[in-house]
């Protein structure tokens, strides 16, 4: 009998020791106030033990041996009607007998109460196993959460103070029903002309006169999209030109619309229609449709013009879930590796004593430290940010301690907000090394369907690609900290000084290392915010002066003013991930003595990439924004 959770040391620290779980318990139990619920952290954790140990047994003993079947079936559409692989079928059953679907669901609603990070632990050993599997799990407790969040979010939730409950929430049968295992849902954004560019989408929705919205258009690459609760993201508001607010973003509103409902007399209704599943590359377990919405009943979440808000708290945990699916391939990819390179000989030894082989696969275990250090830092903060806010509603406290809660929710939602990227990025962009490196240790049977990397190298190629491209995330997280500095220079230029300092100063030794990569990546900002303003204060001379300080102060446009930052926004993506990552090893390294040799594992490759990547960003490009935008190269950027 195999377990995905005690075979994985790594993931044991965590859940350990590497773990706060007191705040995750606190939070989640609403201060402990709860009828029925853990009353301290041990019981909640023991509890917490018992099901991920269940679950890695599950998986290590049900999904990975099913893993190639479900990938030869595939999904499949008959008479319109799409079928999961038998093999996967065959899990789903298992999953529901378990409860699993309803782990994380808050009691009142009929779930086991269980935090979010408990899902996501399970999410990583699921995708170790089989990522189709993992994938449509998610689409089940996934939507059933984000139904309540928008309903918190949007207002329509009511609090029992006293008794420490949800009291009503709008889409209360939605969520109980995903929680028995009897539906779920999935997240429609994509069109045939619009992907990475929401501003570009065209669904739109209209009220009849009796106030009734009914949505049309077209969505395409929707995962799960069989499924009874879709979240449509459409067009509310027309516009009147191009350069109007409300053809872009704003125009976007959130809805629900139901695929189907089962009628008394035991037919079903459909009101969307699946025009076909998507042949894919990999992932075959995994429905991915694209449907038709012709005048479909459509329940309006939040406000009209609200839709990109929501959105991004739905794509915010989307994007958690994707590191953490790559996290769990990125471990296979490894376990396959090396096992395989412990037993083939070649040249006299087996060919994990090779350098170049064994230095892959330290690397490869050192970079699966790294996507789970950043994978449960971000967990942790988006899951608190959202907690706290359920637990304000609930607070039977004065002002103070409501504004207390505040500042931690926005302090959790801040974390949350800088990691989410970053994770997305490094784990997506890993899992593909990954895969393609274990593929490579298996030499020509690599190639051969005999092996599982062939299929993990398939399944991993769309990672970098759905929940945001890895390009997006980079452009998010280059936006993000050079907004902070155009924001606050004062507070970067004492950030950089003191990383600076630190580098040359700290007493410990890991510590100067990581202020080095630090200030490296703070020294990489600056010279993009700065040939950022310089460019724009140029620009100042073909405007009036009365002009400038408009110019200067408010109006940025992202796409002329921040060219280079784009163009080195993927190295940049790169160095805050390092500088991420470092400063949560740091941390642990401080509180857990152990953890320092995971650290300066780390450094090694992390100071030089750190290096190379600060020396790139500050003398290349030039040539090729010249090309682009058309003038002269910078002298001082030329190497470019
Ligand atoms: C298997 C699978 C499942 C999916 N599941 C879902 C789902 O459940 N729901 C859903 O709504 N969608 C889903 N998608 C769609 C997915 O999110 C999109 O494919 C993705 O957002 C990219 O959009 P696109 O394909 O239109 O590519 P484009 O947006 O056309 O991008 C093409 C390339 O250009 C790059 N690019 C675009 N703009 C820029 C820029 N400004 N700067 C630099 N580079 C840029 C991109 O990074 C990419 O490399 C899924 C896709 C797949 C393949």
């Amino acid at each position: 009998m195999g377990n995905f959770f005690s075979d994985n040391d790594d993931l044991q620290y965590y859940f350990e020791r590497g773990i706060d779980w007191d705040a995750l318990v606190e939070t989640t139990e609403y201060g402990y106030r709860t009828k029925d619920g853990f009353k301290n952290v041990e019981e909640a954790k023991a509890f917490y033990r018992e099901v991920a140990d269940m679950v890695g047994t599950l998986v290590a003993d049900e999904i990975a041996p099913r893993a190639a079947a479900i990938d030869r079936e595939g999904a499949h559409l008959e008479n319109g009607v799409a079928h999961l692989p038998k093999a996967m079928d065959e899990v789903f059953k298992q999953i529901k007998g378990l409860d699993l679907h309803k782990l994380c669901l808050p009691r009142e609603l009929g779930g086991l109460n269980a935090p979010m990070m408990l899902y996501f632990v399970n999410a990583e050993m699921m995708a170790r196993a089989d990522v189709s599997t993992m994938t449509h799990h998610s689409f089940h407790a996934g939507i059933a959460l984000a139904l309540l969040i928008f309903s918190i979010q949007e207002g329509s939730t009511t609090f029992d103070v006293e008794g420490a409950a949800i009291a009503s929430t709008r889409f209360a049968k939605e969520i109980e029903e995903i929680a028995r295992g009897d539906a779920w849902g999935c997240m429609d954004i994509t069109e045939p002309d619009a992907g990475s560019d929401m501003a570009a989408l065209r669904a739109f929705a209209e009220q009849d006169e009796a106030g009734n919205w009914h949505l049309s258009g077209q969505k395409i690459f929707i995962t799960s999209g069989h499924g009874k609760y879709h979240l449509v993201i459409a067009r509310t508001e027309t516009a009147k030109a191009s350069a109007d607010p409300m053809a872009g973003l704003k125009g976007l509103s959130m809805f629900l619309v139901k695929m189907y409902e089962d009628q008394p007399d035991g037919t079903r209704k459909n009101f969307i229609t699946i025009d076909r599943l998507e042949e894919k590359l990999g992932h075959h377990g995994s429905v991915t449709a694209a449907l038709s919405f012709d005048r479909a009943p459509a329940q309006l979440i939040g406000k009209r013009g609200e839709g990109f808000r929501y959105m991004l708290t739905l794509m915010n945990n989307a994007r958690l879930g994707v590191g953490f699916e790559s996290l769990g391939l990125c471990e296979t990819a490894l376990r396959a590796a090396k096992d395989y390179a412990a037993g083939r000989r070649s040249m006299g030894k087996t060919i994990d004593r090779h350098e170049m082989i064994a230095d892959y696969i330290d690397e490869m275990e050192s970079d699966c430290q790294a996507i789970r250090a950043l994978a449960v830092h971000g967990a942790y903060h988006e899951e608190l940010a959202q907690k706290i806010a359920i637990l304000q509603q609930l607070a039977p406290c004065g002002d103070v301690e409501t504004v207390a809660l505040e500042k931690r929710a926005r302090r959790h939602r801040r974390h949350a907000r800088k990691v989410t990227p970053l994770l997305k990025y490094l784990a997506a962009e890993k899992a593909v090394e990954m895969s393609r490196r274990a593929l490579q240790i298996h030499g020509g049977s690599g190639y051969t369907k005999d092996y599982a990397p062939e299929r993990l190298l398939r399944d991993a190629l769309v990672m970098p690609i759905y929940e945001g491209t890895s390009q997006i995330q980079a452009l998010m997280a280059m936006k993000d900290a050079l907004g902070a500095i155009i924001k606050k220079p004062q507070k970067f230029i004492t950030k950089l000084a003191q990383a600076r300092w630190r580098s040359l100063s700290a007493k410990d030794e890991l510590e100067r290392r990581v202020s080095k990569i630090q200030f490296l990546c703070l020294s990489a900002q600056q010279h993009l915010a700065t040939r950022t303003a310089a460019q724009k204060i140029r620009a100042l001379g073909d405007k009036p002066v009365t002009a400038w300080k408009d110019e200067l102060t408010k109006n940025w446009d992202p796409k002329r003013d921040f060219a280079l930052a784009m163009l080195h926004a993927e190295r940049l993506i790169k160095l805050l991930t390092d500088e991420a990552v470092c400063e949560i090893m740091l941390a642990q390294a401080k509180k857990h003595p152990e953890r320092r040799a995971v650290l300066a594992r780390y450094l090694e490759r992390a100071e030089l990439r750190a290096r190379a990547l600060h020396e790139e960003i500050t003398t290349s490009g030039a040539r090729l924004l010249a090309t682009l935008h058309g003038g002269e190269a910078d002298p001082e950027t030329a190497a470019g």
